[in-house]
C-alpha cells in the first residue's frame, strides 16, 4: 500500500481549520472524528433536496429515500464484512450494546475486562447480568490467558473492546472468540475505536456481535450499528416497541417484524444513516490498512518523543492503534489540556469513561492524544512543544 497524501486528505476536512485560519492541531479523534466534505454533502442532500420519511410513504420521494436508507445499511454492513440483514442501525455503539444486554434471552454471567468503556459495563449491570472482570497484561492489553482461566459454562456472554479508547491496545478477537465459544458463550466486540483504525471483517474475526458508532468513523453523530449473526438476532425479542418494528398490532397480541427491522422502533435516523454510509465509502476509498500504518507511524514517533521526557509516564502497549495516554509529573491532565489549548492543540484529559481502568492505573485521569487519518507531523510537533511549555510554566 502506498502512503497517504496527508496534505490533500486534510483539504477534505473543513473542521480541521481554526476559526482565525491558523493551524488547529486536533488530537481528539478517538472522542469524535472530523468529517470529510463528502459526508457533509451527503447529509446536506439527504436533509435537503432528497428529504422524506422511509418505509411508509407511497409517493416516489419516500420510496427513493427508503432505497437510500436500505442502501446505506448494505454499505455499512459491507464495510465490516457483514450482510445487510444482520445490520441494525442504532443511536451509536452505546445503544447497540444496550440492545444486546437487554434483549439477549439468556442473561447469565458476562465476562468484561478492566479496560472497558462505561458503555460496555453499565448496560450489563442495568440489565441484571452477573459481571466478571478479566484483568490486563502488564502493558495494558486484555489478558486472554486470564480470560481462559476465568471462563466457565455459566458464562453466556463475553464483551470486550477491540481497541481500547484509553490505551490503544488491540484485542486478538479470533482467540477471544475461540475462548468464548469453548464454554458456549457468545462474543460481543465493542468496535468503536477499531473500525476507524483497522481493517475489520466480522466474518474472519469470528465474533457474534460487533458494535460501533458512525461519529468516530468520520460520519455523523446520532447513529451507529450493531452487527449480529442472523440466527442470533432472530432468536432475540425486540427491546423497544413502536412503529416499524411490527408485523401486526392488535390489542389481543402483536407480532414483530424480522431483524433488523425488529430492533428499529420508530422513525430512524435517516439522514445520519446516509451520512454513515458516505463515511464508510470515504474510509474504504482511503483504505483502513493505510490508515492503520499512518497512525502507527505517528504513535511510534509520539511515544519516542514522550519516552525522552523523564517527567512523563506512558501508558499502554508500544504497538497501540492511534491512541496514546500519558501523565506528566506534578501537572494535572486538565491543566496540561488547558495550556495546550492556548497553543491550538486539542487533546482529551480525563477518565475517558473508563473509571475502572483509571483505578487500575492508579491515576484519577490521563492526558490522551489520538490520531486520525488526517493527523500529521505538525500536530505531533505542536503537542511536544506544548508539553515543553507546560513544563516551563510549572517550573
Ligand atoms: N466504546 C468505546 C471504546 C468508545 O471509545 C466509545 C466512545 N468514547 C464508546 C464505546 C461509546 O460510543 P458512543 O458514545 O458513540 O455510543
Amino acid at each position: 500500500a502506498t502512503t497517504l497524501d496527508i496534505a490533500s486528505v486534510r483539504e477534505d476536512f473543513p473542521g480541521l481549520r481554526a476559526p482565525g485560519g491558523e493551524p488547529w492541531h486536533y488530537l481528539d479523534t478517538a472522542a469524535t472524528a472530523q468529517k470529510p466534505q463528502s459526508v457533509i454533502d451527503a447529509v446536506s442532500r439527504a436533509i435537503g433536496a432528497d428529504y422524506a420519511t422511509v418505509h411508509r410513504g407511497v409517493y416516489s420521494r419516500s420510496a427513493e429515500m427508503t432505497l437510500g436508507y436500505e442502501a446505506a445499511r448494505r454499505r455499512v454492513a459491507a464495510f465490516v464484512g457483514g450482510q445487510e440483514a444482520e445490520l441494525v442501525f442504532t443511536r451509536g455503539a452505546t445503544e447497540a450494546i444496550n440492545l444486546v444486554a437487554h434483549s439477549w434471552p439468556d442473561k447469565g454471567r458476562v465476562l468484561l475486562s478492566v479496560l472497558e468503556h462505561h458503555s460496555n459495563i453499565v448496560p450489563w449491570q442495568l440489565a441484571g447480568w452477573q459481571v466478571d472482570v478479566c484483568p490486563l497484561t502488564e502493558d495494558g492489553a486484555i489478558d486472554l490467558d486470564a480470560a481462559e482461566a476465568l471462563l466457565t459454562r455459566e458464562h453466556t456472554m463475553v464483551a470486550f473492546a477491540h481497541v481500547s479508547n484509553v490505551l490503544g491496545a488491540t484485542l486478538d478477537v479470533e482467540r477471544a472468540a475461540a475462548l468464548a465459544h469453548s464454554v458456549g458463550a457468545k462474543l460481543l466486540i465493542d468496535g468503536c475505536q477499531a473500525v476507524p483504525r483497522l481493517p475489520v471483517d466480522v466474518a474472519a474475526l469470528g465474533c457474534d456481535f460487533y458494535a460501533f458508532s458512525a461519529h468516530k468513523l468520520y460520519g455523523p453523530t446520532g447513529v451507529g450499528a450493531l452487527w449480529g449473526r442472523a440466527e442470533l438476532l432472530d432468536a432475540m425479542p425486540p427491546w423497544q416497541g413502536g412503529g416499524s418494528m411490527i408485523e401486526k398490532v392488535a390489542f389481543d397480541g402483536t407480532t414483530y417484524a424480522p431483524p433488523p427491522q425488529r430492533f428499529e422502533a420508530g422513525t430512524p435516523a435517516i439522514v445520519e444513516a446516509i451520512g454513515f454510509a458516505a463515511a464508510c465509502d470515504y474510509v474504504a476509498g482511503i483504505g483502513p490498512g493505510r490508515i492503520h500504518a499512518h497512525e502507527a507511524a505517528l504513535v511510534a514517533r509520539l511515544r519516542e518523543g514522550l519516552r525522552g521526557m523523564n517527567d512523563v509516564t506512558l501508558f499502554g502497549p508500544a504497538e497501540s492503534a492511534g491512541i496514546v495516554s500519558f501523565a506528566m509529573n506534578g501537572v494535572h491532565p486538565h491543566d496540561l489540556g488547558t495550556i495546550l489549548d492556548e497553543e491550538n492543540v486539542a487533546i482529551r484529559a480525563g477518565h475517558h469513561c473508563a473509571q475502572p481502568l483509571m483505578a487500575h492505573l492508579g491515576v484519577p485521569a490521563t492526558a490522551r492524544a489520538s490520531f486520525g487519518l488526517y493527523s500529521n507531523e505538525d500536530d505531533l510537533e505542536a503537542l511536544l512543544r506544548g508539553i515543553d511549555r507546560t513544563r516551563r510554566i510549572f517550573g
